[in-house]
């Protein structure tokens, strides 16, 4: 049976585009659509048997959409490489590259449940994951689309192709995304975007396999030039930068997912706006990495699309929001910036999830529209409106926790208390689980070439 719900009692941000904000407002659903906003009188007049929620005079908005996380990660707390890491390969080679080699059914689906129950936690309804675990490719991301469909949001899906595990790592991951294109046909919530690791660990033979391969218009979500590593190593082996070898390659186009562009030229901040192509900002993984940050206002200057990432370090998008503020600011010592171009960023979110979802109405509270809405425990102090309301995320919403997340109708989280599982208690599975995955880490070692033991002479470093 169908049954109205209203969430009320709020001051409502009608969408990331262009919004505007009713005061006392009130957004009521059946299903998983939208049929009626407005003043929270009206609404309530429109439906008066409709079951309530109650915002508390908090901020109603639009589900929240993470373009570029590592469900993966969950596990890496307090994990103690037990090594030196001076730069970010050093990073990636003695941290994360042996954290998903160490992986396995169990880790990866555990992982991908306390990550995605950290979604809801955060308001976050729609979320693109890219995914590794090289000793356990085949059918992992059915497993992380399980845990989506349990959590209950949206989500688009790939698994990270590298030549850093060798050929054959390579194939099984052209494999893996192949095969979960080819699957994503039943449910239309979970959807396929075709995964690539990093220019400077992908080989020309692997790009051309997956060109030659790869559905028409499936895009492709790949780290670019987070470090100048990405960038110089594929000038001087392939002789083109990270942009440029994807354009080779027919693989930049308007789903296609850079996550990063940091250490970039203009030309290739033109060839990503040519194409319509997104650049995925992440500005606390890149401060935790210190790798540098995107140049916003250059790449925006140059009519590029940019969106905004956690890269695993948290699900919480609000903070990651006031976090390129700050960082935006006190990166470039201009106090200028911020409200001109960020909050593009959250527009770009919703567009892009709505362009893979084939919802073009996303991030909007609108009759029709999917209702992905949560609630934001902030009371706005002073006025909010069409103006100002950024302001009121950067300064305020972000410090509050969400209370509700409802996603396609679905009430995932009421009043701070998530419906399915209690993360107490699946902290505390993930706690017994814990130990083994750190166990195998500590037993692998590190060195790993970048285009695998074939194409580079690198030394595995014995223990
Ligand atoms: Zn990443």
């Amino acid at each position: 049976m169908s049954y109205v719900t209203v969430l009320g009692n709020g001051h409502l941000l009608t969408s990331w585009e262009d919004p505007s904000v009713v005061p006392s407002g009130a957004v009521a659903w059946i299903g998983d659509r939208i049929v009626t906003i407005g003043s929270e009188a009206q609404v309530l007049a429109a439906h008066p048997d409709a079951r309530r929620l109650d915002a508390h005079g908090g901020l109603i908005l639009p589900g929240l959409v993470n373009l570029h996380h590592h469900f993966y990660s969950a596990l890496a707390r307090g994990l103690d490489p037990r090594i030196e890491m001076r730069d970010f390969p050093e990073i990636l080679d003695r941290l994360w590259w042996r954290l998903d080699r160490a992986l396995d059914r169990d880790t990866i689906g555990l992982s991908a449940r306390l990550s995605a129950a950290e979604c809801v936690r955060w308001g976050c309804t729609t979320v693109f994951d890219h995914h590794a675990s090289p000793s356990s490719i085949d059918g992992s991301l059915d497993l992380l689309a399980a845990a989506l469909s349990e959590a209950g949001i949206s989500g688009i899906l790939c698994y990270e192709v590298s030549d850093r595990n060798g050929p054959d790592g390579a194939a099984r991951g052209i494999e893996e995304n192949l095969r979960f294109l080819a699957d994503r046909t039943e449910d239309p919530r979970i959807r396929a975007v075709f995964g690539l690791h990093a220019s400077f660990t992908l080989s020309d033979e692997t790009l051309a396999s997956v060109a030659e391969r790869r559905p028409p218009g499936s895009g492709v979500h790949i780290h670019v030039a987070e470090h100048p590593i990405d960038d110089v190593f594929s000038r001087e082996t392939f002789g083109a930068t990270p942009i440029q070898r994807l354009e080779r390659f027919g693989m930049l186009d308007d789903r296609a997912l850079l996550a990063h562009a940091i250490h970039v030229v203009d030309a290739d901040y033109d060839l990503a706006a040519a194409a319509g192509a997104t650049l995925i900002h992440n500005p606390e993984s890149n401060a935790n990495n210190a790798v540098g940050r995107m140049d916003i206002p250059r790449a925006a200057g140059r009519g590029c699309a940019i969106g905004l990432g956690t890269d695993g370090m948290s699900s919480d998008v609000l903070r990651t929001v006031r976090s390129a503020f700050l960082g935006l600011r006190g990166g470039s010592g201009d106090p200028t910036l911020g409200f001109d171009v960020l909050p593009g960023l959250l527009a770009t979110n919703a567009r892009v999830a709505g362009r893979f979802l084939d919802e073009p109405l996303l991030g909007q509270l609108a009759p029709g529209a999917p209702a992905d809405v949560i609630a934001v425990d902030s009371a706005p102090p002073t006025t909010i409106d069409a103006e100002n309301w950024f302001g009121h995320l950067a300064y305020g919403a972000s410090d509050f926790r969400v209370r509700h997340t409802v996603a396609r109708g679905r009430v995932l989280l009421e009043d701070f208390t998530h419906a399915a599982a209690d993360p107490a208690a699946r902290a505390a599975r993930a706690r017994n689980l814990a130990p083994a995955l750190w166990k195998r880490f500590h037993e692998l070692g590190w060195n790993t070439p970048y285009l695998g033991p074939s194409a580079v002479a690198g030394e595995e470093s014995a223990r």
